[in-house]
């Protein structure tokens, strides 16, 4: 296993415009020098983009297939004797995830090897407040260096998705849900996340935030033209440096500190050695970010126990099924973890998802890999006045 600390608060901040390959081959390998990636001589890679579910790579849900393919190109190049790339989508098949986002052509025709991700294998995760071990991919065991491919990325529920939120891919399969059901406060799913990428320190990240996902992230929301490429040893300072460059005040976004702060660095004062780009210059101006909200069992728990359930509809945001555009696939039922969904049909004959409102967990998991867009998030008083009447 290497240790690739060398160079802790350092994040490389490029502008890369295109998925030109050429334009990426000279600002991945930038990226590496500059952030002080490690020498792979003979080393087993095991790289891991992050693959949402199946969506063409235009729609910004993936990490573009031309880029995994550049880091896949820049990684035989430094001398790595083996690489595998994979990842561990939600309910879907990784294998046909992959085919449909174009990683799998650009990891075979590179010559890297594609694997599955099950059976996980428990791992501890040293230093960790809540979880203290992890069933993660068991090729983790045959490899020397973790290297993250994170899509820069909104996310509903956690705000902001990168380096780390992408390493809780390696729990495989429906392993997440479980995660989600455990841990359905935000501020405790995201110290889980920290215990768990922290625990990951053979990692290093390319982060691609060529075309970024702006408003409902991390599956539903829309491309935007951001142009960079950031790389570091260090996930907890790409992270916040990334959520700068999108508009993000990281010093908001509890997992991101709590991260940092594992770091021995204070918040206030994060000590991140950025460049050659400064934030400042590269910045997005005008990028569709998510309100950075409470935990909804927090802000709960503070209104006066008769007042809860009448509250608890007003405070939490929701998920609203648009029977207009569902495509009756299922997947939400799959993935939910609380069970709390079920399929049938209206009086239009249209499919119509009922939802437990006691049951759910607002974990947005449906939301995020919804095919038909046919899932929004928002504030429900009345189910029966805002979604079509059930026969
Ligand atoms: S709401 Fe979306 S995920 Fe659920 S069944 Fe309809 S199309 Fe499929
Ligand atoms: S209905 Fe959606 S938001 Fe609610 S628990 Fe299930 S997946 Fe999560």
């Amino acid at each position: 296993m290497l240790t690739v600390q060398e160079k802790p608060g350092r994040v490389a901040l490029f502008v890369c415009k295109s998925y030109d390959s050429g334009q990426l081959d000279e600002n991945v390998e930038s990226a590496a020098d500059h952030a002080g990636f490690p020498d792979i001589q003979g080393k087993r890679i095991l790289v891991k983009p992050n693959l949402l579910k199946a969506a063409m790579p235009e729609s910004a849900v993936t990490t573009h297939p031309e880029f995994v393919a550049a880091v896949l190109r820049f990684l035989w190049k430094r001398g790595a004797s083996r690489i595998s790339v994979g990842d561990s989508p939600g309910y879907q098949n990784a294998l046909s995830a992959a085919r449909a986002a174009g990683i799998y052509d650009a990891v075979i025709r590179s010559g890297a090897e594609w694997v599955d991700f099950l059976p996980g294998r428990q791992r501890p995760a040293p230093g960790a407040k809540l979880v203290k071990s992890f069933a993660l991919a068991s090729v983790l065991d045959e490899c020397d260096l973790v290297v993250n491919l994170p899509k820069l990325k909104t996310h509903r529920l956690m705000n902001y998705t990168g380096a780390i939120k992408n390493l809780f891919g390696l729990v495989p399969g429906l392993g997440k849900s479980g995660m989600h059901l455990r841990f359905p406060d935000k501020v405790k799913f995201g110290t889980m996340l920290v215990d768990l990428g922290l625990s990951i320190t053979n990692c290093f990240t390319f982060m691609d935030g060529i075309i970024a996902m702006e408003g409902e992230g991390p599956g539903d929301g829309h491309p935007y033209n951001l142009g960079l490429l950031l790389a570091s040893s260090d996930t907890a300072a790409l992270d916040w440096t990334a959520a700068q460059c999108i508009g993000y005040d990281p010093a908001r976004i509890s997992y991101l500190v709590d991260a940092l702060a594992r770091g021995g660095r204070d918040p206030a004062v994060p000590d991140i050695q950025v460049g050659p780009c400064r934030v400042s210059e590269v910045a997005a101006k005008d990028f569709a970010l998510l309100p950075y909200g409470k935990s909804t069992s927090t802000a709960i728990a503070a209104i006066p126990a008769f007042a809860r359930p009448l509250m608890a509809r007003l405070v939490a945001d929701r998920p609203i099924f648009h029977p207009d555009r569902c495509e009756g696939c299922s997947a939400c039922l799959k993935i939910c973890p609380a069970k709390a969904l079920a399929l049938c049909r209206n009086a239009r004959g249209e499919f119509q998802i009922r939802i437990d409102d006691t049951a759910c967990i607002t974990c947005f998991c449906c939301h995020e890999i919804c095919p038909a867009h046919a899932i929004s998030i928002g504030r429900v008083f009345s189910r029966r006045a805002r979604e079509k009447k059930l026969p």
